[in-house]
């Protein structure tokens, strides 16, 4: 087996022992060995050699699996626990209601291994007769099963972005593959993603959907024809594939990335130019025969426009805007960001050391990187009192010493219920950075609200405003102020406007991005990394700040290091 079939081995033993009722460490230690196993150069020589275990994230127990599965194709561990759980748990556990208890009593009395043998006992009314159930639980059941087509479950961005690498490592590895990509709202990197829309290229597009639905980890299939296969992850995550031939890819790539706002309006770009594009593709009013069309370039191009990047396609004013000259050539890239900023340690609620902050960013080729941990009225996150900020820069000093990456000490202050930040102005002078939040007091009225951030933002000292909203994507909404307001105090003032790259924050929302840049202001892509994984979060802050059409000369940290550091100083003159 393969690197990526033995992750995939590893993931689906994740989830059946989290269907079993494991601890989430040991569900989550699986997945993270999945994702290690993805990652490792060589895996034939880590096993001949049994250096396994060198590789973070690999325990003994992990390793002898995968030493098994990549030798021997299978897993003992796996059959047993196959074995040992109702067949067909990932599937019936997509059922509302369907509790790993109620599988396995099914299963017992009735000999229920998948969803269509628990329909067809639900209508023959078979499982009323089993203890425990009657005829209401099969009507639930029932609505249950019939509700799986069209169920929206929403998932995050880089949850939806995982399961889809490991999707498309899937697909591209299978028969005449030429490509394979993902459309919609997650290449468009909306925050949450209802739908993984999933896009491959074959000559013989029926053997791939063949081959994709014999991916052990979708747990159930929910239709599919010659070229189309919709199915659910066990997380419930609903997945459609569409496959074409590789000459019609693009268009259709193009199609099914959307947004449907942006289709209409291309549309009517169309249509003034004697044009039409629907599903057929682009052709002449008037004809069915789809113009010859390569690439999205091309198509842009037959319509008068530049290619526009997928995160802009939302019919903001992107499809007029280069008439206005701007072709969003500029628009920001993974590949601007030369530092990463707002980085948690140990001292604070972080997981890892300044230099092994300092070491996982100079692996990413950062050319800086800011520590900024919690002031002292973030106790709960142990925030630093005054001597230990001071203890900490003395650990600066000295982890700079071993690493090339250069280290700028910072604070993430709160902003205290008046506007104040929580060190005296001498200490804050002598940081590098000060990035100011709000971690408590969300619910004051927006006046109230609107008042503290006016002031924090006029506060003479540089600084920059730390996931602005204080939302959290799909549990917790924006608190309420007068963002106008507080944008017109950003502008006049010393002050920039974080993207917190966190996955679950996400904050400043892209239309509040784009009013922010109306005003001129500056903007600071940050990682919120409590951990050496999480300063990958820096992709996720891209991603937002290309939605709220943030250009490279915009970004702080996009500039080289001595720029930055005159841009950020916090007692430097304005
Ligand atoms: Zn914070
Ligand atoms: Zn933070």
């Amino acid at each position: 087996m393969d690197r990526f079939a033995v992750a995939s081995a590893l993931r689906e033993m994740g989830r059946l022992l989290e269907a079993r009722g494991d601890s989430p460490f040991r569900v989550r230690a699986y997945e993270r060995g999945a994702r290690a196993v993805e990652g490792v150069a060589d895996l034939g020589a880590l096993v001949e050699q049994d250096r396994l275990r060198e590789v973070p994230g690999i325990g003994p127990v992990l390793a002898a699996a995968v030493a098994e599965l990549h030798r021997t194709g299978r897993s003992e561990r796996l059959e047993r626990l196959r074995a040992q759980l109702p067949p067909g748990i990932l599937e019936l556990s997509l059922v509302p209601g369907m509790t790993r208890k109620r599988i396995l009593a099914l299963h017992q009395a009735l000999g229920i291994r998948s969803l269509d043998d628990l329909k067809q006992a639900c209508e023959a009314g078979r499982v009323r007769t089993v203890k425990g159930f009657g005829p209401r639980t099969e009507e639930k059941i029932l609505a249950g099963i019939a509700g799986l087509a069209t169920r929206e479950e929403r998932v995050l961005l880089y949850h939806a972005l995982r399961e889809a690498e490991g999707l498309l490592r899937h697909l591209r590895a299978g028969p005449c593959v030429t490509r394979a990509d993902a459309a919609g709202a997650l290449r468009r990197c909306e925050e949450t993603v209802s739908e993984l829309q999933l896009l491959a290229a074959a000559a013989d597009p029926a053997s791939v959907v063949d081959h994709f639905a014999a991916f052990p980890l979708l747990a159930t299939v929910l239709s599919r024809n010659l070229d189309h296969c919709a199915a659910r992850l066990p997380d419930g995550l609903r997945v459609e594939l569409a496959v074409t031939p590789i000459a019609a890819y693009e268009p259709a790539l193009h199609r099914l990335t959307g947004s449907h706002a942006h289709l209409e309006k291309l549309g009517a770009v169309a249509r003034g130019r004697g044009l039409a594009l629907d599903e057929a593709g682009l052709h002449r009013a008037g004809s069915e025969r789809p113009l010859p069309v390569k690439t999205e370039a091309d198509l842009y191009r037959r319509l008068g426009l530049p290619w526009l990047p997928p995160e802009v396609r939302e019919d903001e004013g992107e499809v007029e805007a280069p008439a206005e000259g701007d072709t969003f050539a500029d628009l920001l890239t993974e590949g601007d960001i030369k530092g990463l900023v707002h980085c948690h340690t140990v001292y604070s609620d972080g997981k890892h050391t300044v230099e092994q902050m300092a070491r996982a960013a100079e692996a990413m080729g950062m050319r800086y990187i800011t520590i900024t941990d919690h002031s002292p009225t973030a106790h709960y996150a142990g925030g630093l009192p005054l001597d230990r900020l001071k203890r900490q820069w003395d650990e600066i000093a000295k982890a700079q010493e071993k690493v090339e990456v250069r280290l700028l000490r910072g604070t993430e202050s709160d902003i205290l219920a008046d506007g104040a930040l929580d060190y005296p102005d001498a200490i804050l002078e002598q940081l590098d950075i000060v990035i100011a939040s709000v971690h408590n007091r969300f619910r004051m009225s927006s006046e109230q609200m609107t008042r503290r951030l006016v002031t924090a933002m006029r506060h003479p000292l540089f600084k920059v405003w730390g996931h602005a909203q204080g939302r959290y994507v799909l549990t917790r909404p924006p608190f309420d102020c007068d963002m106008d307001a507080v944008l017109d105090a950003v502008a006049s003032s010393r002050a920039a406007v974080e993207v917190n790259g966190d996955p679950h924050r996400l904050d400043m929302v892209p239309r509040w991005l784009r009013e922010a840049r109306k005003r001129g202001v500056r903007f600071v892509i940050s990682t919120d990394a409590h951990s050496t994984a999480q300063l990958r979060n820096v992709r996720f802050g891209v991603a937002m700040a290309r939605r709220g059409w943030v250009r490279k000369g915009e970004v702080l940290n996009a500039l080289p290091l001595d720029a930055f550091r005159r841009a950020v100083r916090p007692g430097a003159a304005a």
